[in-house]
């Protein structure tokens, strides 16, 4: 009782206890997994942004150095407007394709309309006059975040406030002190007042890069006050695309803002520079120089050359993960691969604006292998996911082995103890009755001659019917531990031992009410065996087809001599059994559950030494539903065939 309590409690503790947290773990590991992807390309994107910002310091200084680098090469001596400097000024630079000197005035002086020009000076000269005489202004570009690095900063400010705000407020319904955290702010505050004004510009940039909000606001006011605003040549990448998000364009706001400068006012206060001018959609640059005279020399660079020294510059533009590439103001890339996929050279992995001087270009790397994230991710995903199933599945099988080895060892220990109890039940009616009628006879009680023979006849059934059971549990014991020659095989007649065991039972059987029938096929059946297993193995079904016959007591021995085949049948007419029964008779302990078998002793051994025997003989034991009613159980044994 308390066993079963407990056991059906114990099946309600494994689900609790190990299904259900299993079940969630797996659910969370599989959540997990499927945010793989995404976690690694953030991880990914992290990295290639720090070598797409160094890319980009990279080219500010290549073009740093082509300033100094023209600068140098351009002999002090341009002022008096000697054309031999400005040709020897082309020869020392291939960056120099058409030079040109400005008087104070903004007069073109060279090329000189006067003289013969060729079609680049021509071409130079119709495109740039108007804009060196002042005449026509010119979008100058200006990084937002140098122009508006105060509103950044005040901004960000306001959004660290407005967080402090909010984390204070949580504290504060959390119940915390919060004064040690006052501490640090004011510390925090200290010590950024001190701050130089390139971290400070480093610190805008950060914070305009990073903050959605800070960015829409600057871009708001900047708007406001009538900057140029423009979009970059990169599109928003596949993977930051949100499909259900209607406003989301495909653009993105470029960092450069533009606002129109002549060119005296672009040179004003400056001694040389670079200046950067679309002209027909393309991008070239003009790099000037003040004379002491108030004369400007200056060059078109050629920008052939100029990509081929940002190219050459460029660090390993292709490993295995990425490729690093600068996309000009179409968006071309400046290095050329013919790895024959169609790229999209538009939507990069990570990308950034080059700046002021090279306005519309980007830095930006491509994933060498765009699948490889997804294909990594799949594979770990793939990995993780059989895990999680082996683990659920080990889990489960484990859990359900444990229940179920723990079911059996609690049914057989119930086995057990209903096997004693019916064997020493068992033991106790035989000696009970053998002892009475040993008493009566060695009194004298009974006169009669004839009661005392039928005594004597019950003394010695009852005895036989002892050695049978006390037989059968040694067998048993003996079977439990495998001990090898427990038999001890010769040459029988099949035949002759039947025939012997149905004679010394049928007095007895038809005593008590049986109809005993025997019949034979052949004259002799020769089986090697162990003869006392075997007809131990005949009277114990024997002796279950008498116990469980109940209105109809008639018991049929047949002995068939089929090829190489010895069969024994025992038929009854009794009550038969149950057919979700008859494959675990033949287990140990087993007993069906009727109202005979609960009137009729047993311990449930019977037929499992039978198959235990007939198996030791290479042979079987087989159950039929008797036509009509009862049972038939069939020992095949194999014939024994003397060599000859
Ligand atoms: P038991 O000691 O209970 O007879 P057995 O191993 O001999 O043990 O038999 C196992 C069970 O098989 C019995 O409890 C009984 O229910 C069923 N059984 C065996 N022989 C017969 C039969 N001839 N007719 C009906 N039921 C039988």
């Amino acid at each position: 009782m308390m066993r079963a309590y407990l056991t059906r409690y114990l099946g309600l503790f494994f689900i609790a206890a190990v299904i259900v947290p299993s079940v969630i773990l797996s659910l969370m590991a599989v959540r997990a997994v499927n945010h793989e992807e995404a976690y690694l390309e953030k991880r990914l994107e992290k990295t290639l942004l720090e070598e797409v910002d160094h890319t980009v310091i990279l080219l500010k200084n290549i073009l740093n150095e082509i300033e100094k680098e023209l600068s140098l090469t351009l002999d002090s001596s341009f002022q008096n407007g000697a054309l031999s400097v400005f040709a020897q000024w082309k020869k020392s630079s291939s960056l120099v394709e058409v030079p040109f000197l400005l008087s104070k005035e903004k007069e073109v002086l060279l090329p000189n309309i006067n003289q013969s020009l060729t079609n680049d000076e021509l071409v130079f000269l119709e495109n740039n006059w108007e804009f060196f005489s002042d005449q026509k202004p010119i979008p100058v570009y200006e990084n937002i975040v140098d122009a508006y690095k105060d509103t950044i900063l005040v901004e960000s400010k306001k959004l660290k406030q407005k967080n402090r705000l909010a984390e204070k407020k949580k504290e504060v319904t959390l119940g915390y002190n919060y004064k040690d955290a006052d501490k640090n702010v004011s510390f925090s505050q200290a010590r950024y007042s001190s701050q130089s004004a390139n971290i400070e510009q480093q610190q805008a940039l950060n914070t305009f890069q990073e903050s959605e909000p800070v960015r829409k606001e600057v871009y708001k006011q900047a708007k406001g006050k009538g900057d140029v605003l423009s979009y970059r040549t990169v599109l928003l990448n596949d993977r930051n695309r949100v499909a259900d998000d209607m406003e989301q364009t495909e653009k993105l706001q470029s960092i450069l803002i533009a606002e129109e400068f002549k060119f005296s006012e672009i040179i004003k206060n400056k001694s040389e520079g670079i200046i950067p001018r679309f002209i027909e959609g393309k991008l070239r640059h003009f790099f000037w120089k003040k004379a002491e005279n108030g004369r400007i020399a200056g060059c078109i660079i050629n920008e052939e050359i100029l990509k081929e020294k940002i190219i050459n510059t460029l660090p390993n533009v292709i490993t295995r993960l990425r490729i690093l590439n600068i996309l000009d103001e179409n968006g071309n890339p400046l290095v050329r691969f013919d790895d024959k996929t169609d790229r999209d050279w538009k939507r990069p992995f990570v990308s950034r604006e080059i700046g002021e001087v090279l306005p519309r270009w980007e830095a930006a790397i491509f994933l060498s292998n765009p699948d490889h994230i997804r294909s990594r991710a799949h594979f770990t995903s793939m990995i993780m996911s059989i895990l999680i199933f082996i683990l659920f599945v080990s889990i489960l099988a484990g859990g359900f082995l444990v229940l179920s080895s723990m079911y059996g060892e609690m049914k057989l220990a119930k086995q057990k103890t209903t096997f004693v109890a019916n064997v020493s039940h068992e033991l106790k009616t035989p000696i009970t009755s053998i002892h009475m009628f040993a008493e009566m006879l060695k009194e004298k009680r009974q006169p009669d001659v004839k009661k005392q023979q039928q005594y004597l006849d019950i003394i010695v059934s009852e005895t036989e019917r002892l050695a049978r059971l006390i037989n059968n549990v040694l067998d048993f014991s003996r079977m439990g531990q495998k001990k090898k020659n427990i038999y001890s095989k010769r040459t029988v007649d099949l035949v002759e031992l039947v025939k012997d065991i149905i004679e010394t039972q049928k007095v007895r059987l038809e005593h008590n009410g049986f109809d005993v029938h025997f019949y034979v096929s052949c004259q002799e059946l020769p089986v090697f065996i162990d003869a006392e297993s075997i007809k131990q193995a005949l009277l114990n079904l024997l002796s279950n087809a008498e116990k469980y016959s109940d209105n109809i007591k008639k018991i049929e021995t047949e002995v068939l001599c089929e090829e190489g085949l010895a069969v024994v049948n025992i038929k009854d007419r009794g009550i038969g059994i149950n057919p979700s029964s008859s494959k675990k008779i033949f287990q140990q302990f087993y007993r069906t559950d009727n109202s005979l078998t609960s009137r009729v002793r047993g311990t449930g051994l019977g037929l499992t030494i039978v198959q235990r025997i007939a198996q030791a003989h290479k042979g079987e034991i087989l159950y039929f539903p008797h036509e009509g009613g009862g049972s038939i159980f069939q020992l095949r044994l194999p014939v024994h065939r003397s060599e000859k």
